[in-house]
């Protein structure tokens, strides 16, 4: 029998990848491989699931067997590939090899842990897939006041959706604003007063240190010396591309899987894509951009090579106490900021010195000028 197309990872980039395949090629024995359960869901939906009070159940749209019927795929769960072996054309599960014709990597990222002292580590949870987000909703039960380490645009969320699904919510960052790698100052103080009027609570600037049971929950220890009482804690303070089994197999990467624009890596038939992919030097954890590589990927797999090209990227941030909307300046240009607008609606712009828009972030009513400054930002990928 022909080797089959592999795919690793049922996140977004998997499974839109084999849907996209199966359009253009219906025959190629076609081999999907998860080491979680494999049920289809959509990743952002779990930073909204509180506000709707959705259990992970109810996050799901497609059980595995159904996904593997309809991608005429066989699709393997619980299964984690431990090695890859380009120079056979095979990949490894445990003692088992299994060949492939043409191996993609859709293995994401993963979140960084903190090292923290105390006796209640296990009451720190991080939500990157839908097991996590089970597993936080039990533990989050019955509970009220949630700790919420970081104040990036997950943080920002979760917070958002905690504070709608009725919890007490506290933030801590070693950092001077929110979103600092993304946002705007001005903007970043408005998503701030947002969710203070929602009733957040921010810490900004020290880290936490230590994490204890005390008689009514947890203590947090924060390295300013304060201590803030919580029931449970979700660690939000980043995810790195998984990367390891591709640099053990010799596969080039550097912040994630080094693939140029027709998402190949280093290695013959070896292609990766989504949140463990960098492409053509741009590390992008959003949907938008995995999309656009799901396309082209599935013309290159089906035989018609295709590079990928990536537009202007806006991001939406689902934070309603202060709607948001940011585009960051892509990397290699400079520009100046003007800022207009007070309270929790600013428009915050940013220009080079021939005029030209580079990049913005928009909240509250002024979001509704980002169709318009869209058509004037750069292309990420022309
Ligand atoms: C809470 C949250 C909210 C988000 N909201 C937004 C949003 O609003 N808009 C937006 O654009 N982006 C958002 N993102 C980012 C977006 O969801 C991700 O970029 C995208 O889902 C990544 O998909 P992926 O398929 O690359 O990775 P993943 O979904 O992480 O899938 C990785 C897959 O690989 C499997 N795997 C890993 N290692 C192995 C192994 N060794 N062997 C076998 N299988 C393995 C995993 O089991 C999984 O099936 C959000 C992310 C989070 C965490």
């Amino acid at each position: 029998m022909n080797a089959p197309v592999v795919i690793v990872g049922t996140g977004l980039a998997g499974y839109n990848l084999a849907r996209e395949f199966r359009k253009l090629d219906s025959e190629t024995p076609l081999l999907l491989i998860t080491s979680d359960d494999g049920r289809s869901y959509s990743k952002p939906m779990l930073s909204t699931g509180f506000g709707k009070n959705k259990e992970a159940d109810g996050l799901c749209m497609a059980m595995p067997g159904a996904m593997a019927e309809q991608l005429k795929a066989q699709v393997r769960t619980h299964t984690r590939v431990s090695g890859i072996d380009p120079g056979h054309k095979q990949l490894w599960i445990g003692e088992e090899a299994v060949p492939y014709r043409d191996l993609i990597l859709a293995w994401g990222a993963q979140s960084v842990q903190v090292p923290i002292e105390g006796d209640a580590q296990d009451a720190i949870f991080s939500i990157n897939d839908l097991e996590d987000y089970a597993r936080f909703r039990a533990a989050a039960a019955g509970k009220r006041r949630v700790l919420i380490l970081g104040v990036g645009l997950i943080g920002c969320e979760f917070a958002n959706d905690l504070l709608a699904g009725g919890y007490e919510v506290e933030l801590v960052a070693p950092c001077e604003q929110l979103m600092p790698t993304l946002l705007h100052p001005a903007a970043a103080a408005a998503l701030q007063s947002g969710l203070e009027s929602l009733g957040a609570r921010f810490h900004l600037g020290p880290l936490l240190t230590r994490l204890q049971r005390s008689e009514t929950g947890l203590e947090a220890h924060l390295s300013d010396a304060s201590v803030i009482a919580c029931d449970v804690v979700v660690s939000a303070i980043g995810l790195r591309p998984r990367t390891d089994l591709a640099a053990a197999a010799g596969i080039r990467v550097n912040r994630g899987i080094e693939v140029d624009r027709q998402l190949n890596t280093s290695h013959d038939n070896i292609y990766a894509l989504g949140d463990c992919a960098q492409v053509d030097g741009l590390s992008l954890l959003y949907v938008m951009p995995l999309m656009s590589c799901v396309r082209a990927l599935a013309q290159t797999l089906a035989g018609n090579p295709t590079a990928v090209s990536y537009g202007a990227m806006p991001i939406t941030v689902k934070t309603p106490a202060c709607p948001l909307v940011v585009s960051p300046v892509p990397r290699g240009y400079e520009g100046v900021w003007t800022v207009e607008g007070q309270g929790t609606d600013i428009k915050a712009l940013c220009r080079d010195a021939d005029g030209q828009l580079l990049g913005y972030a928009l909240t509250g009513e002024a979001v509704r000028e980002k169709l318009a400054l869209n058509k004037e930002l750069p292309a990420l990928l022309a």
